[in-house]
């Protein structure tokens, strides 16, 4: 016989009771900027879901804006949801946000909301996250990613050994400067580059869409031959049939899909690129990722993940064809300071962590002063 105060208890301790956004603005080490956008600070918008006492986190680098996106559109549809089934809650809140859109800001809102509560299920039932998807979690490589064209060459040598002493298996830096306008510049810091990584580590470059794609094929070819093997967005990734043509222009892989926001977005890039780069925070969280990365497991093409390393790192760790996580100079920082469960890549690896969750939270006291809402 179930006693229904008894049962409505059991029934309120799994349903979302809270959700909480804040946004934390760091500024950058050094002032930073690639081919096509320069910067000063970093803004993590971080949410946390409660239920049964548990506390879930996620979050997304995005303007603090995407913080009035959780409260605004996306609280109201998640709270008192069933806290073990955060893939419904998604499709609630792509319903929800119909006439708002659902892609750019509005997808990174949701998911930083669709992380927080995978996170918070799995602590519900004290798993870690690669166990509830019912895998094993297998070691993820992570490449150094850096590399700024702001960086003079002093500095540019200073990351590259740091990265080489991790023993990371491949770097990457920033070519087209000033929307392709310093090619020469560009093949000289790649040529730097490669001179001083191990003859083992790999030399990768992203454009950030910087060339034309006439411009890409021929200092494609110039890269070709200082043995560049990643070659990132080297045209806007809006330019599908540029993509292509790169890509059938040079021996290096092409990659792209760093903004992708929807599983559409990424079926677009899938003909057109090597290696499909997923980002956590922008593609709508775990169920985001897991829909992008079985869609290219369909195409027969690999995955990156881009940016983001320690909060990829669960589902990267189950994902199938699963090259590497980007291991992001910014993010790498401000994780480092500020979130619980940070740890250094080991023999260029990481470990997905064996504890409740993705393993991470943040460090409230420290991230305080960095608040902006
Ligand atoms: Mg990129």
């Amino acid at each position: 016989m179930i006693d229904p105060q008894e049962d409505g208890r059991a029934r309120d301790a799994l349903c979302v009771t809270a959700l909480e956004a804040a946004a934390y603005t760091v500024p950058t080490d050094a002032p930073e900027g690639d081919g096509t956008l320069a910067w000063d600070r970093t803004t993590m918008v971080v949410v946390h879901a409660r239920a049964g006492g548990r506390v879930g986190t996620g979050w997304t680098w995005a303007p603090a804006a995407a913080a009035a996106v959780v409260d605004e559109l996306l609280s109201p549809v998640v709270l008192g949801r069933d806290a073990l089934a955060p893939a419904a809650a998604q499709e609630a809140m792509l319903r929800a946000v119909r006439n708002a859109g659902r892609g750019g800001l509005v997808a990174m809102a949701v998911s930083a909301v669709d992380i927080a509560l995978w996170d918070l299920g799995a602590r519900l039932l004290d798993l870690p996250l690669p166990r509830w998807w019912g895998d094993a979690a297998r070691p993820v490589p992570v490449y150094g990613s850096g590399g700024f064209t702001t960086y003079d060459d002093d500095h540019l040598r200073s990351q590259l050994r740091g990265w080489l002493a991790l023993g990371l298996g491949a770097v990457k830096i920033k070519v087209g400067e000033s929307w392709g306008r310093c090619e020469r510049r560009d093949l000289e810091r790649t040529a730097l580059v490669r001179d001083l990584a191990a003859e083992s580590t790999e030399v990768f470059v992203d454009a950030n869409g910087a060339y034309s794609p006439g411009q890409a094929r021929r200092v494609g070819r110039d890269l070709d031959a200082l043995g560049v093997t990643w070659f990132e967005e080297p045209v806007s990734s809006e330019d599908l049939p540029g993509l292509g043509s790169v890509r059938a222009a040079v021996d290096a892989d092409v990659a792209a899909g760093e903004y992708g926001d929807d599983p559409a977005a990424f079926a677009r890039l899938l003909p057109v690129v090597d290696c499909l780069q997923v980002d956590v925070t922008r593609c709508g969280g775990y169920t985001g990722w897991r829909q992008a990365t079985a869609l290219a497991a369909a195409h027969g093409v690999d995955v990156s993940g881009h940016c983001a390393p320690y909060l990829s790192l669960p589902v990267a760790a189950v994902t199938p064809r699963l090259r590497h996580l980007e291991w992001f100079h910014d993010h790498v920082r401000i994780v480092r300071e500020l979130v619980e469960g940070y740890a250094e890549p080991v023999g260029g690896t990481l470990t997905a962590p064996d504890g409740p969750g993705h393993g991470l939270r943040l460090r409230t006291a420290p991230a305080e002063r960095y608040r902006v809402a």
